[in-house]
């Protein structure tokens, strides 16, 4: 027998109904909240120029250093499996938008990112990320608005024990007196430090801060506030999306230590993370990033965004038993011809009103008949004969009570959707 072929170990086949369902209800909400908010979806490509990653995720991150997977093309021209979705969406901003003059769009996407990890409960190599960005406003409730959106989407699937965390990291100009600060006090403990960390203070100061080792937490109690270095501009930004979050009543934490893996963040930074899921606890994270359109080529275009991870969504919502919204489903019998054409011309306005709706074509009895609607699991069934269409009505049986009445056949549509 030949070797069987299996799935590359940390990426999943996603096939069960009841799972995929979950997944379609999570996509769709994100539709409608962001869709709502007047973001527009975008596709790109799941294949880019590698050097798209490194010049915004940075060449110094886990992510882009370790993670990423690369491979040439058979003209050695340099890909990248996106291991994130900004980066994409801003390279096709620009591409497609700012060479138009056009300087402020709001996307949302979904889609599957890859990352070199070790594989673990909520960690993947191929996982699936919701995202979107907000281009071409500073505006302090613009930050809002992407927290305001990803915050509500949480909640409206039913999440309770998220935690939302919140962090500046200042102006770009603030940023670079801060890390020089920052850089000289981690210098000053040097010796104290693992290598490992001794290496990150060189290569990435500013992720030194969110090390989850308990020691190295110790020794940053002292360590510079980013609060005593940021500008009166960043400041004030700073203390209006606070306020604007509180007007929204999104409760959220301080958290100075909040830095995120990534290069290109600026002013607000924040995390979502839930109860239930372990050590991989994030569900959500974004942030501001003013500069990374221009360093990826475009103009100077301010814009925030966030993502959040669709695996640790759903373990979530399925570990909470979420029920889903159900359609109620109808199975409509025709007695004779006349009274399957009637019908038949009903079942799609019922469709347009949201049901599923479907005729039987079969034969046999009215016994037999049911027999189908019931193994079909339908909530209702319609039943129209000679002696209902002469007095204008039809029989509604209900198939969980095994019930049944009679009601104007104008009137069906308004009737069952009460
Ligand atoms: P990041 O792009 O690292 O900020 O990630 C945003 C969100 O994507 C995280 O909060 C996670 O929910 C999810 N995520 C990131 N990496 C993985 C992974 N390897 N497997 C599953 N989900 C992930």
């Amino acid at each position: 027998m030949s070797q069987k072929i299996r799935a590359i170990k940390g990426m999943e086949d996603l096939y069960q109904t009841e799972t995929l369902k979950l997944w379609r209800f999570v996509e769709q909400s994100a539709r409608d909240i962001f869709g709502g908010a007047g973001f527009q979806e975008i596709r790109t490509p799941i294949v880019e120029d590698a050097a798209l990653f490194e010049r915004s995720v940075g060449e110094a991150t886990d992510i882009v250093e370790k993670e990423m997977y690369t491979l040439l093309d058979r003209n050695e021209k340099r890909l990248a499996l996106r291991p994130e979705g900004t980066a994409s969406v801003v390279r096709a901003f620009i591409e497609h938008f700012t060479s138009h003059q056009i300087l402020e769009a709001k996307f949302y996407y979904l889609g599957p990112m890859f990352r070199y990890e070790r594989p673990q409960k909520g960690r993947y190599r191929q996982f699936h990320q919701i995202g979107a960005e907000l281009f071409g406003t500073d505006h302090p409730l613009s930050d809002v608005e992407i927290i305001g959106l990803t915050f509500r989407l949480l909640t409206q699937l039913g999440l309770t024990n998220i935690k939302l965390k919140l962090n500046t990291l200042g102006s770009s100009a603030c940023r670079e007196k801060y890390l020089a600060a920052l850089k000289d006090f981690l210098q000053g403990i040097h010796d104290k430090l693992d290598p490992a960390t001794q290496a990150r203070v060189q290569r990435s100061p500013l992720r030194v801060l969110d090390s989850k080792d308990p020691e190295v937490q110790k020794l940053l109690k002292q360590s510079p506030s980013i609060l005593d270095f940021i500008s009166e501009e960043a400041k004030e930004h700073w203390q209006q999306v606070q306020a604007g979050l509180k007007r929204m009543e999104i409760p959220f934490e301080l958290d100075e230590r909040l830095v995120r893996g990534l290069d290109y963040y600026e002013k607000t930074v924040f995390e979502i993370t839930a109860e239930g899921l372990g050590a991989q606890n994030a569900v959500a994270g974004g942030g501001r990033y003013n500069r990374l359109v221009k360093d990826l080529g475009g103009p100077e275009v301010p814009a925030v965004g966030f993502a959040l991870g669709m695996e640790r969504l759903v373990s979530l919502l399925q570990a909470k038993n979420l029920k889903l919204p159900k359609r109620r489903r109808l199975y409509a019998l025709g007695l004779e011809e006349n009274s399957e054409q009637i019908l038949f011309a009903e079942l799609t306005k019922l469709r347009q009103a949201g049901f599923i709706a479907q005729m039987d074509f079969g034969s046999g009895s009215l016994k037999a008949k049911l027999k189908r609607a019931s193994r079909w699991d339908a909530d209702f069934v319609l039943i129209l004969g000679e002696s209902e269409r002469d007095k204008g009505v039809v029989i509604l049986r209900d198939m969980h009570a095994s019930t049944q009445k009679e009601i104007p056949i104008s009137e069906l549509v308004t009737s069952l959707k009460i």
